[in-house]
Parts: structure tokens; C-alpha cells; sequence
């Protein structure tokens, strides 16, 4: 079967090369050019847990190949999945779908043979209806059919997920959709992984719940983390507690700084858009949004808070001392920095007079322009060197085992605030250190 990918970035590059590596003809588009060379040349535009491998493997078999050139890209496909960015709209924080409908229109003009159009972005409920809209009105003879996929990978685990998903969603108003989806989709099908036949709608809303759970989920232990600070009690006690309840289960239920990425942010707001146009409020949600940008700075006010109770005098005790922050991305595995707390908690840092210095193993090229007061540095003990702080931000398994007798030579002062809960207090404060973290009174 032949498959075409339009948009080469985390969700299209990880789909077109697991569709190849199932056995399928398939060919990813990009209008990146450099993208696109890229890949020409063996070199992988992100950062992706075994991508390259599996990449190199299927281009080598000579079913996967990339083009620029969308026209003839799709030629002879029998399914095209848009799988092209739909940040936040600037000002108002709904999805902006200018991608998804420059897509739509240059399928519809360049449409050679009958095809399956699938939405793999995550679009808010209707678009379908709209990317329809669009190719009817490109006048194409050829018969087509607009299906919703969304996608359910996560960055950092991308492959495994997207090869032994928990569920795939498919919402299709035709009968024509859904027989070229089962043929995509036959090799996990083989595999058991069950395919939830939807409407259209029902698909491309079921995404934005699915996201808005998994966000109130997070927030919701970020709450009780911070109540346990001030009742005395224990919030990865109370996580383990709640979560072996089968019917909460463990997972999402990790303290820490907020959530943030290029997903949860996005989509939380742009459903609270839907809502409001429907006016049907989703006030849970709104409150989930509310909480996890307010918690962001207050995260960077902790970090403030552990060097003014070390050096005493209040805040103004903080001006001109260093903090190092390990950790920058919005989680270990992937060089994603979009909506890091990571922003947010140097900000408040640098509005406090404090100096950053940052190191994280991926990230620090597309931190760097994001972050411009902070001093990148090669390794974690660099970052550490003359630090009167040093807040762990993400947790790369290179944070979990730091040499405490070399950080505490190279720090200035022993303070170490965990915002991911790597560390056991007692331990780090046997070591020496002024340790805080996340819920733990
Ligand atoms: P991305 O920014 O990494 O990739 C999008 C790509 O599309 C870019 O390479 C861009 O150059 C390309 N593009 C834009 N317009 C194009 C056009 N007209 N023709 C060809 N290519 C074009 O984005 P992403 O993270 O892969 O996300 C894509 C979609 O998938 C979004 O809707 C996102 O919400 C959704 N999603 C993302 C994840 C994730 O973890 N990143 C998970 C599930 C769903």
C-alpha cells in the first residue's frame, strides 16, 4: 500500500517510518527544505529514541523515501495523512489550522488517483467537515474520503507507542474511509491493538478529552503535592495510594513543575476555544489550564525561596547568586522545549536578579534562542560550578545519580531543589545538602 505523510515532524517522520517499517510503500513530505536534505543524508531533524535506526533500516529497504515536492509525493497514494503543526493561534489560543487547510487545498489541486485524506494533527471538531469542504471545492473527479486518525505517541517513547498502541481511533464517515484504514492499520490489527471505529467528529474530540484528562490528572497531584507540603504528608505516599486503585491507575500521577510540551498547553486551550463557541464550558479544564501556568513561576519562586532561606535577608538576598538548572526540555527523552516549564521557572529566576546556568543533554540548541540569559554549559558538573543553587527541572537519568561529594566541591552552597522527585530526602540530606522537592513535607 502506498502512503504519503505530509509534515516530517515528530508525529509525521515517527508514522511514515513505523508505516514503512510495517511493510508499507510510504513517502514523507515537507515543505522544510532543510528537513527534507536532512534526511536525505541519514541525519534526523529530532531528537527521537531509535528514529535513526529505524529510518536508516526502511530507506535501505527502499520504502521510505522524502520529497519536498507535495504533488508527486502523493502520487499514486492511496491514504494522505496531514500531519502538520497546529500550535495555539496567536492572541486568541485557539488551534491555528492554517497548516492543516494549506494542506487540504494543495491535495485537492494536485489529487491524481482516488484517496483516503487523514487528519493525524490534532484538530479541533469540525475540521474534518472544513479539509472536506476544501477538496470538494477544488473540483477534483477523483473520489475521496476525509478520515480523522488522531495520534496518541508520546515524545521519548514514540516508536514503541506508535507500534503497540493502546487503542487506534478512527473516525470516518464513509465506508471507503474506513476499508483503506483498516488496510493501514491491518499489520497492529494482526497485533491486537484494538481500532476504535468512530464518527468524525467523535474521533477529533476524543484527542482534546483524552489530553484534557491526562493534563487534570497531572494538575490534580501537583495540587495535592502542594497540600502536602502543608498538612505534613507525603504526596508520592499519597500518588501510590490512590493510583493502585484500578479505577484511577498509577500512571499521570507524578508530582512535579507543571506539565508543558506541545501537546497538553495547546490543546487544553484550543478545547476551552471549542467549548466557549459551543458554549458548553468545560470549567474543569479551565481551572487545569488556570493552575498549571500559575504553578510554572511559582516553581522558579521555590527555587528563589530555598537561597533566601540559606543566605537569609528575604529576596532581595538573591540578587547576583547563581542557580544551575539541570534539565530544560518538558521531559527526559526528547529535544521538545515547546511550553517547558524550564522557560518559565529561569524567567522568574532572572526577574529575581538570580544568574542561570543550564545544562540538559538535548535540548540546549533549541533552548538557547528561547532563554537568552542563560548560560548553557557542556555537562552538569559545569553548570554546577560556582552555583548557590541547583534545581533539577527535568529528569534525565543523568540527573539520578549526580556525585554528591564533586557537587558539593564545585557548589557554593549545598542547596538542591528536586522538582521531579529523583532523589530520597534522606539520602541527599545525609550528603549534606539542603534538599527540597515536590510534596514531600
Ligand atoms: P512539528 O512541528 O514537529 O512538525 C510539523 C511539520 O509539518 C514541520 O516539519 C513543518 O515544516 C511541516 N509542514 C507545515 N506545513 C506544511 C505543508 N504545507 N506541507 C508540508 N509540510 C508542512 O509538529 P508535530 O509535533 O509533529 O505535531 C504535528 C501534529 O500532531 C500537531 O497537530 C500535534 O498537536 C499533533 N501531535 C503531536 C504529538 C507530539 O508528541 N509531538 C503527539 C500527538 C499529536
Amino acid at each position: 500500500m502506498k502512503i504519503a505523510m505530509v509534515g516530517s515532524g515528530y508525529v509525521g517522520l515517527v508514522s511514515g517510518a513505523c508505516f514503512a517499517d510495517f511493510g508499507h510503500d510510504v513517502v514523507c513530505i515537507d515543505k522544510d527544505q532543510s528537513k527534507i536534505d536532512a534526511l536525505h543524508q541519514g541525519i534526523m531533524p529530532i531528537y527521537e529514541p531509535g528514529l535513526a535506526e529505524l529510518v536508516g533500516t526502511n530507506v535501505k529497504a527502499g520504502r521510505l523515501s522524502f520529497t519536498t515536492d507535495l504533488a508527486k509525493g502523493i502520487e499514486g497514494a492511496q491514504a494522505i495523512f496531514i500531519a502538520v503543526g497546529t500550535p495555539s493561534r496567536r492572541g486568541d489560543g485557539h488551534a491555528d489550522l492554517t497548516f492543516v487547510y494549506a494542506v487540504a487545498e494543495e491535495v485537492g489541486a494536485s489529487l491524481s488517483n482516488d484517496a483516503v485524506i487523514v487528519t493525524k494533527s490534532t484538530v479541533p471538531v469540525g475540521t474534518g467537515d472544513e479539509v472536506e469542504r476544501i477538496l470538494e471545492a477544488s473540483g477534483t473527479a477523483h473520489k475521496f474520503a476525509v478520515v480523522s486518525n488522531p495520534e496518541f505517541l508520546r515524545e521519548g517513547a514514540a516508536i514503541g507507542d506508535f507500534k503497540r498502541p493502546d487503542r487506534i481511533v478512527i473516525g470516518s464517515e464513509s465506508e471507503f474511509g474506513r476499508e483503506v484504514m483498516r488496510e493501514v492499520y491491518r499489520p497492529l490489527f494482526l497485533n491486537e491493538s484494538p481500532i476504535l471505529f468512530t464518527s468524525r467528529r467523535s474521533a477529533e474530540l476524543i484527542k482534546y478529552a483524552a489530553n484534557a484528562f491526562l493534563a487534570t490528572k497531572i494538575t490534580f497531584i501537583n495540587e495535592m503535592a502542594d497540600l502536602c507540603e502543608k498538612v505534613g504528608a507525603n504526596v508520592q505516599d499519597v500518588s501510590r495510594g490512590i493510583g493502585s486503585d484500578n479505577r484511577i491507575g498509577p500512571k499521570f500521577l507524578h508530582a512535579g513543575p507543571g506539565y508543558g510540551g506541545s501537546c497538553f498547553p495547546k490543546d487544553t486551550l484550543a478545547l476551552l476555544k471549542t467549548a466557549e463557541d459551543y458554549e458548553s464550558p468545560v470549567r474543569i479544564v479551565e481551572a487545569v489550564v488556570k493552575t498549571n501556568e500559575t504553578r510554572k513561576r511559582a516553581m522558579g519562586r521555590k527555587v528563589v525561596d530555598a537561597l533566601a532561606k540559606h543566605y537569609g535577608g528575604g529576596p532581595d538576598a538573591v540578587r547576583g547568586k547563581k542557580v544551575a538548572l539541570l534539565g530544560l526540555t518538558f521531559k527526559p527523552n526528547t529535544d521538545d522545549m515547546r511550553d517547558s516549564p524550564a522557560i518559565a521557572i529561569a524567567q522568574t529566576l532572572h526577574d529575581a536578579g538570580v544568574v542561570v546556568a543550564a545544562y540538559d543533554p538535548e535540548g540546549m540548541d533549541i533552548a538557547a534562542p528561547l532563554m537568552p540569559e542563560v548560560t548553557m554549559t557542556d555537562d552538569p558538573y559545569q553548570a554546577i560550578e560556582g552555583a548557590d543553587a541547583i534545581a533539577i527541572v527535568t529528569e534525565w537519568d543523568v540527573f539520578r545519580a549526580l556525585d554528591f561529594s564533586r557537587v558539593k566541591d564545585l557548589a557554593n552552597a549545598p542547596i538542591l531543589v528536586d522538582l521531579r522527585n529523583i532523589y530520597d530526602p534522606e539520602d541527599v540530606r545525609a550528603a549534606g545538602f539542603e534538599y527540597s522537592s515536590i510534596g514531600r513535607a
